[in-house]
């Protein structure tokens, strides 16, 4: 997922382990704008990167047993994660992490070997989000020993949301769109035509005339794909998004699964849920309206509650 280039000012850079790109539709604003945008995501890296020992995410997940008191910003990305388990009931669920390790991505994935020998790697379903005590209110947290934390399938996605709503606070007029690693929101007024967004499997591929393009106004979009994080162990491809009742790679029928929703962290906890759910999810985006483009293993495209057919 890509942003199409009409509006007037564009910040790229990077973050999180991805890509950050900032647009504003008021040239003057580019930097404010893209300054509340640094320190939202420097913040979240702080409280959320599961590659650095030091952040309140590993501490937390190194102190299981016992109620752990943590920060505002953390709360709210474990509260997203959560909402993410119970909309989905449970195709996004944030104890994968042990699964996600085991499957060999256990550094930023830039530093992930793309091959190596055969791990070994047994079915079984991962802890499960209710086994996490969570008061919201009081700011606490318990973790069962077993339990690893990852937020990847929210995290990203509530931090384009954060981020977008105090860019637009700080510069006041006009409209942002916030995008991470191709989770993008928007927020204030959009151009004309609305956020011209392309589709893609990699956020990293260039804008390329002739693509699939959607026109949002508010709100978020996302994309989870198998296509891009992947590897391989022994000569087995195995990717980043796990199957909560196997702990394995997930293997259903879509490779990519793009979503369109209130909100980025929405977009994202349904597009991860699409590639975990396979053929399931057509029914489970239809009933939650949410405009979705899957891509199925071969490449064909489908389009479905209510997203547009191309011109
Ligand atoms: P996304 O690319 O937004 O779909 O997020 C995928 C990331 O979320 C992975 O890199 C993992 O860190 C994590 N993840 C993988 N599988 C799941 C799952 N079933 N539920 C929640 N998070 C997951
Ligand atoms: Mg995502």
């Amino acid at each position: 997922m890509k942003q199409s280039r009409t509006a007037v000012a564009i910040a790229d850079g990077r973050a999180l382990g991805g890509s950050l790109r900032v647009i504003v539709t008021h040239e003057p604003d580019l930097a404010a704008a893209k300054s509340a945008v640094d320190e939202v995501v420097r913040a979240v890296d702080l409280a959320a990167n599961r590659f650095d020992d030091d952040s309140e995410l590993s501490r937390l997940n190194a102190t299981p047993g016992r109620d752990v008191v943590i920060s505002p910003l953390l709360t709210k990305l474990i509260a997203a994660a959560l909402r993410g388990a119970r909309l989905t009931g449970g195709a996004v669920d944030p104890t994968v992490g042990s699964a996600v390790k085991l499957a060999g991505y256990d550094a930023d994935f830039a530093a992930v070997p793309p091959d190596g020998i055969a791990i070994e790697m047994v079915v079984s379903r991962i802890p499960g989000w209710h086994a996490i005590a969570f008061d919201e209110a009081a700011r606490t947290v318990r973790l069962p020993r077993d339990v690893d934390l990852d937020l990847g399938a929210t995290a990203k996605a509530l931090t384009s949301d954060l981020a977008a709503a105090t860019a637009i606070s700080r510069i006041g007029r006009g409209g942002v769109l916030v995008s991470l690693g191709g989770d993008i929101s928007v927020a204030g007024d959009p151009p004309a035509e609305g956020w011209l967004i392309q589709t893609s499997e990699d956020s990293g591929a260039p804008i390329e005339e002739g693509e699939e393009t959607i026109s949002i106004r508010s709100g978020g979009i996302a994309t989870s794909s198998t296509t891009v994080r992947r590897w391989t162990r022994g000569g087995v491809a195995l990717h980043h998004i796990i199957d909560p009742a196997t702990g394995l790679p997930s293997d259903g029928p879509w490779r990519t699964a793009t979503v369109v929703a209130a909100t980025c962290v929405d977009a994202n906890i349904a597009s991860t849920a699409a590639i975990v759910m396979g053929q399931a999810a057509i029914r489970w985006l239809e009933e939650g309206r949410l405009p979705t483009r899957l891509v199925d293993r071969a490449g064909s495209v489908r389009r479905l509650a209510g997203w547009p057919k191309p011109s």
